[in-house]
């Protein structure tokens, strides 16, 4: 086993195997935690959606171990980002930057779980000078190809490695595929100079458009955890519980708005339709959402 392999396989290692014991919410600490959705599959699906009696984090018990491993994003999961989908994901990323850029001077940009590197090179070309790491191998591979240069390949919040300090620290979808988020959030924030941006996107508990249009063509529930699903997500934040749970890391000045990421055409008029109901309703439901925040002073 080489060095690369033997780290994967202490990552791997991480994962809880499964027990009968309710974890710890992973946001708070606090024990209680009852059922979200139950389901009324009968065993054995023993992957259960709880929710944190005291923080209303949603996240899934036990951690499955499939959600851990570096090597569930191979080549499978990049393959379907080229061709067409590529054009779409850079006028995405260039609308991304382009609200980290209203936020902050151009200056040194580290993108945690870099996937394939697209978007630190549209910062790069940007003026940035960029920093990514990956978990997965593969992901890391693409990036180091792409940027001309090696990336990192590792986990941030067990590894000792890009110290910074950066002024803007971004974590586009990663969160949510954590079984342990707030280890990640506290390697962050001492990554970033003091005042720095810490922007964080995620999934939204509260897409009610998005629910509703998953039932009504599908016939079913819109899944929170579905074991072999292309992206298991283990963790699952609405606005508020987002925004308490950076306060308890130790981020001030936060902000939330809409991440209007959605790339296949039925999906972004379904969210466009959020965006118009989030105004009215002065509550966001669009399908994911970006929070910024900054390391205090
Ligand atoms: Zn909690």
């Amino acid at each position: 086993m080489n060095d690369l392999e033997q780290h994967m396989a202490s990552l791997a290692d991480c994962a809880r195997p499964f027990s009968p014991l309710p974890r710890d919410c992973p946001a708070c600490g606090s024990r209680q935690t009852a059922a979200f959705r139950p389901r009324r599959a009968p065993p054995p699906a023993q992957i259960a959606t709880v929710r944190c009696a005291r923080c209303a984090l949603v996240f899934v018990d036990p951690v499955p171990s499939e959600a851990m491993q570096g090597e569930s994003y191979g080549a499978d999961y990049y393959e379907p980002w080229q061709g067409r989908q590529e054009r779409s994901r850079i006028r995405l990323w260039k609308r991304r930057l382009a609200l980290i850029e209203a936020r902050s001077p151009r200056g040194a940009l580290l993108d945690i779980g870099c996937g394939d590197g697209l978007f630190l090179k549209i910062a790069r070309a940007a003026g940035w000078n960029v920093e990514g790491v990956e978990f997965s191998p593969e992901g890391a591979r693409r990036a180091s190809q792409r940027l001309g240069r090696p990336v990192a390949v590792g986990d941030l919040a067990h590894e000792d490695l890009l110290k910074g300090p950066f002024d803007v620290l971004t974590l586009w979808h990663v969160l949510e595929h954590l079984a342990e988020p707030a280890p990640m959030l506290d390697a962050a924030r001492v990554r970033l100079r003091p005042g720095g941006l810490l922007v964080v996107a995620v999934p939204n508990l509260d897409n009610l458009p998005m629910q509703i249009a998953y039932r009504l063509a599908r016939g079913r529930r819109l899944p929170l955890y579905e074991k072999g699903a292309r992206e298991p997500h283990l963790s699952h934040f609405s606005p508020s519980v987002l925004a308490a749970f950076l306060e308890r890391r130790g981020y001030e000045n936060l902000e939330i708005r809409a991440d209007r990421c959605a790339l296949a055409p039925a999906k972004r008029a379904i969210d466009a339709g959020a965006a118009v109901l989030s105004t009215l309703a002065r509550r966001l439901l669009t399908d994911a959402m970006v929070a910024f925040a900054r390391r205090p002073r």
